[in-house]
């Protein structure tokens, strides 16, 4: 089992910065399994050693794995000049982890967003190998109607000539609003092409007013996280994910 520097472990576990942890160290602070520390660079075993802080146990793990319910108006990135980004929803103790989000949703798309520090999951839930189906509920403007499932059902050709894989379009309600009529839909695709399901529409002569997305995978958003907030997946949700 490899080792790493004690500095790294609290660092990365949110105690601060190197020098904040160097300080709480030569404050007494801190010690690895019963004996106290005196050097950030020793090396420690984070699973094996019991390492605390003002008597506090650090619990190490390498990975966090974050469910956001992002809010429109901040962008799906790790930094960007112009916008708030789905980081600046994040406090600094989940920060310390380098997260970052699986796939994207545009700026005003809300709805299911992953972030995680776990390369190798985020690519197996991006790679177009395993298709992972992602839900969407939408309003749409206009009358979405069977023609439109049934197009849905056979793909779709997007402005650009593509032609989608079949999409799941479930008609949940229509509303009367003045002189039009909008519809509100769910459909899942198992692809995501740039701004896919309101290019879907678009492809049908119809425009996507609002975007959520609800699902991955066996992945739904938990209703009870209100929007702009985000919490840790259980452990049964990590294993959905698989
Ligand atoms: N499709 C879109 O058009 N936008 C998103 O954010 C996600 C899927």
């Amino acid at each position: 089992r490899t080792t790493l520097r004690l500095d790294k472990v609290l660092t990365h576990m949110g105690y601060g910065s190197r020098s904040d942890i160097k300080k709480k160290i030569k404050q007494a602070g801190v010690t690895v399994n019963g004996v106290r520390a005196k050097d950030s660079g020793m090396h420690v075993d984070p699973y094996k050693d019991d390492i605390r802080i003002d008597g506090e146990q650090v619990q190490y793990k390498e990975f966090i794995y974050l469910m956001l319910h992002k809010p429109p108006g901040v962008v799906s990135a790790t930094e960007d000049t112009r916008d708030r980004t789905v980081l600046d929803l994040l406090e600094p103790e989940h920060l310390a982890f380098e997260p970052f989000p699986v796939g994207r949703l545009d700026k005003d798309t809300e709805g299911l967003l992953l972030l995680t520090n776990d390369g190798k999951l985020a690519h197996e839930l991006l790679s177009p190998k395993w298709h992972v189906p992602k839900t969407y509920e939408a309003v749409v403007s206009g009358d979405v109607t069977e023609a439109d499932v049934q197009q849905f059902a056979s793909g779709v050709t997007l402005d650009d000539g593509y032609v989608t894989l079949p999409g799941e379009l479930t008609i949940l309600r229509k509303e009367q609003q003045g002189d039009e009529v909008v519809s509100h839909i769910s459909l899942v695709i198992h692809e995501g092409k740039f701004h896919q399901v309101k290019r879907m529409f678009q492809a049908v002569g119809k425009k996507v007013t609002y975007l959520k997305r609800v699902q991955m995978g066996e992945l739904k958003l938990d209703e009870g996280l209100r929007i702009g907030t985000y919490r840790e997946l259980t452990e049964d949700e990590l294993l959905q994910l698989g």
